[in-house]
């Protein structure tokens, strides 16, 4: 995929940036840092010199900064002018491919999204499964990529079971690269596991805002409902038995979370009957949602509900119901969907489709291209 050109390119980059590094090093200084667990943005800010007058100004921007989900280990730039006295932090906002660079100069400061054009190279990683399979891709790229590589097989009815029993794993994974230096990983594009006998593939299909692994050898399975959100990324699963994360209490987690940017589309997983909308100090925002069989599914957390909606509306699957947030106990953006069947909470990944019904046509024709193709 054109990796041998990535590389060379990336090559001439890298000492363009050396060469203005050493040129400027007098006036110019950047430093990369790692974000740390419980630091947002703000307590990086402050940490940074930024004032409380600073920090007026920059959340006068209006831009949701205590949003941004940042990760720990992640990397973020530091850059500060010795002559202007111009210090600027820039931070990564990999799923969408954008940065938030806040800057002070004196007694200004500000703040600035932007989209980015990250260099991208391809890298393949393998390695032998057994035990800690993901604890050995996690020491081999990051956390969030070993969530994801089991995210890849995570519908799929055995998946528990393929990642205990394999012999053998091996992934293709997005390295992204800002003016030479690496920032971090995108997507994961393609997943593999050996078991003794069998190999088991997915591949990722990338639609506008996100995306779904696919199993190339078995039509795209349709089950009941389909995918709230543009890509399944489970943070935390339906759990009977859970210690909440806030209230350290034993609390059942009666939902799956699905980790999301910030105000990303959330899509109704079927057609049906908004049964319940408005706001509660736990859920946040919320809608619920009344479809046949004694079905009910809920979408909590949100940043915002659609304002044509209230109850008794109708709404068609894939259609965008709000958009994810951090409303009520959150400690960092998720959509908390929970599944109802006759009023009892159910496991609802085992009844979810990988992608939402809007993407299904998308999801099925390049289905067929790819089982075409292998
Ligand atoms: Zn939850």
């Amino acid at each position: 995929m054109g990796s041998t050109a990535t590389a060379a390119a990336l090559g001439k980059i890298t000492e363009a940036v050396v060469a203005d590094t050493v040129g400027a090093e007098a006036e110019q200084q950047v430093q990369w840092q790692q974000v740390l667990p419980g630091q947002s943005i703000s307590s990086i800010l402050k940490e940074n010199g930024f004032r409380n007058d600073h920090l007026g100004r920059v959340y006068s921007e209006n831009l949701p900064l205590d949003q941004f989900p940042l990760i720990p280990g992640e990397r973020f730039q530091k850059r500060w002018n010795r002559v202007s006295g111009l210090k600027e932090l820039k931070f990564y906002i990999i799923p969408k491919r954008t940065s938030l660079t806040v800057w002070r100069q004196k007694d200004q400061a500000g703040a600035t999204l932007r989209v980015e054009n990250f260099m991208v190279k391809l890298r393949n990683f393998s390695g032998n499964a057994g035990f800690h399979l993901l604890g050995r891709i996690e020491a081999q790229a990051d956390r969030s990529i070993a969530n994801r590589f089991s995210d890849s097989f995570r519908l799929s009815g055995n998946w528990q079971e393929l990642l205990n029993k394999s012999k053998h794993y091996q992934f293709v994974v997005e390295e992204l690269f800002d003016n030479g230096t690496f920032i971090g990983f995108g997507d994961i594009l393609e997943t593999n596991l050996t078991t003794a006998n069998e190999q088991h593939r997915r591949f990722f299909v990338a639609y506008p805002g996100g995306g779904a692994f696919i199993n190339p050898d078995i039509q795209p399975a349709q089950r009941l409902f389909y995918s709230p959100v543009n890509y399944l990324r489970v943070s935390s699963a339906f759990n009977q038995r859970r210690r909440h994360p806030i209230t350290k209490r034993r609390t059942p987690h009666l939902g799956v979370d699905l980790e999301m940017p910030s105000g990303e589309g959330v899509y109704a997983a079927l057609d049906g009957i908004v049964v319940n909308v408005g706001r509660s100090r736990a859920a946040g925002k919320y809608i619920a949602i009344r479809h046949h069989h004694g079905f009910e599914t809920s979408y909590n957390h949100l940043l915002s509900v659609n304002s044509n909606l209230a109850v008794g509306s109708p709404v068609a699957a894939g259609e965008r119901i709000g958009s994810v947030g951090c409303t009520g106990y959150c400690t960092s953006p998720h959509l908390h969907f929970a599944l109802k069947k006759e009023k009892r909470f159910v496991d609802p990944l085992p009844l979810l489709t990988v992608y939402p019904y809007h993407r299904k046509k998308y999801v099925g024709e390049k289905w067929l291209s790819l089982a075409r193709g292998l």
